[in-house]
């Protein structure tokens, strides 16, 4: 019989020896009107922007969510509550340094990002590039580890209709 009793150390033990620690995240944010469309850190214009109570970047969320989920930290409600002023509109490129900061300190950093954004419309094909750069530079690793995907829903659904942009992410840290 395998022993795995958290309280004899046996379980923590190899959990802390892991190099490599893998996040999901995911976010999702509806159309609204008056509001910049900005995806990992790029304008989109002429399109409908996002609602939420930062710039609503869905993407740098997601990448972000996933960060914390690698290093068990909780999500990003936890560490962004939409109830701080501070976050007001704010740049979500300065969130995601912020998690980066927070992975470093706890003596990881990012091995690579792989992200899904699944929205009926706009087409991000001409802006993926900037993107990714983007948030490479944040993260501190070549454009290369970092990776931006899309996808429609077939036009099935809410994301299908054209209410909202959702983003599926995953993260890779390892420790140093
Ligand atoms: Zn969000």
């Amino acid at each position: 019989m395998v022993k795995n009793d958290c309280r004899s150390g046996y379980g923590w033990d190899t959990f802390d020896h892991m190099m490599i620690r893998t996040g999901i995240g995911f976010d999702a944010h509806r159309f609204a009107h008056n509001r910049r469309l900005v995806l990992g850190g790029v304008e989109i214009r002429d399109h409908n922007g996002l609602e939420g109570h930062s710039d609503a970047d869905v993407l740098c969320h997601a990448v972000m969510d996933a960060m914390l989920g690698a290093i068990a930290e909780g999500d990003i409600g936890k560490h962004f509550p939409d109830t701080d002023p501070k976050w007001k509109d704010a740049d979500s490129l300065k969130m995601l340094r912020q998690v980066v900061a927070l992975i470093n300190a706890k003596g990881f950093h990012v091995v690579n990002v792989d992200s899904t954004v699944i929205a009926q419309s706009p087409k991000i094909a001409p802006y993926v590039d900037n993107m990714r750069c983007n948030m490479a530079e944040v993260i501190g690793v070549a454009a290369d580890r970092v990776s931006v995907k899309a996808t429609t829903m077939e036009k099935m659904g809410a994301l299908g209709r054209e209410e909202g942009i959702a983003v599926l992410a995953v993260v890779t840290v390892e420790h140093i």
